[in-house]
């Protein structure tokens, strides 16, 4: 597998959860605000050792929840990647998987093989933010709300995380996507920003998108009406 490296003990990549976390390379969106464009390039990417990745793992392992894989997309690499969670569950470390939940086969086949306890993903709102052209971004789109119901079908617990840009039309495709799920879940807002913290991959959308302002508020305040677990964050910066 292709992979930007590793972190043995991280804070910030689950709310409230201490992961191993793991960078894999490659992506099939190409969001504008994304601020690991690099890594879903495939830039800086080198072959995973997967003996010396499992000797860290489990070495830390009693200190973390998870064994988080996020990107880039994870699935891109799915085949390589089931394999390694197979090895992961062997010591006995649950499994967090960051995906844009649009590789529905791939993701079917990680879930009913039971590799996954915990899924985090991007409800990219409007789905403009995907980045790609009209037709693409609409099939995208229903990919996504279908991957929302093939993880509730299994009952996996979900971080739901919402990226807030400035001037965008996101509620109707929150509401939308909010009836999909069934499952245990809690949501994240991320307000995108720009430079100096980020480098995003599109400097002119983000002067234009980035840094939200009154939408922050209003939708934790819509979200809260509904009886949604809703956390503000300033350290997690969107990228699955
Ligand atoms: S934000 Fe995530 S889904 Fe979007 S391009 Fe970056 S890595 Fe891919």
């Amino acid at each position: 597998m292709l992979t930007a490296g590793w972190k043995s003990v991280s804070m910030v990549d689950v709310h409230g959860s201490v992961t191993f976390t793991l960078w894999l390379c490659g992506c099939n969106l190409k969001c504008p605000f994304c601020h690991n464009w690099r890594i879903a390039e495939g830039l800086n990417c080198f072959r995973l050792d997967g003996d010396q990745l499992l000797e860290d793992l489990e070495a830390s392992a009693f200190m973390v929840d998870y064994f988080h894989v996020t990107g880039g997309e994870p699935l891109m690499q799915w085949r390589e990647l089931g394999s390694l969670f197979a090895e992961v569950k062997l010591l006995d470390v649950p499994v967090s998987l960051n995906t844009n939940l649009t590789l529905i086969g791939p993701l079917e086949k990680l879930l009913a093989a039971g590799l996954v306890d915990h899924i985090a993903t991007d409800l990219k709102a409007p789905p403009e933010l995907y980045g790609l052209p009209e037709k693409p971004t609409e099939k995208l789109w229903k990919l996504f709300l279908r991957g929302l119901e093939v993880v509730s079908d299994h009952g996996i617990p979900l971080e739901l995380r919402i990226p807030v840009a400035k001037e965008m039309n996101a509620w109707p495709h929150i509401e939308e996507s909010l009836r999909r799920v069934e499952t245990d879940f809690h949501v994240v807002l991320n307000p995108l920003v720009g430079g100096p913290l980020t480098n995003p991959r599109d400097e002119s959308w983000c002067l234009e998108h980035c840094w939200p302002e009154g939408e922050l508020l209003e939708l934790k305040e819509r979200l809260e009406s509904l009886g949604i677990e809703v956390h503000l964050n300033g350290t997690i910066l969107t990228m699955g």
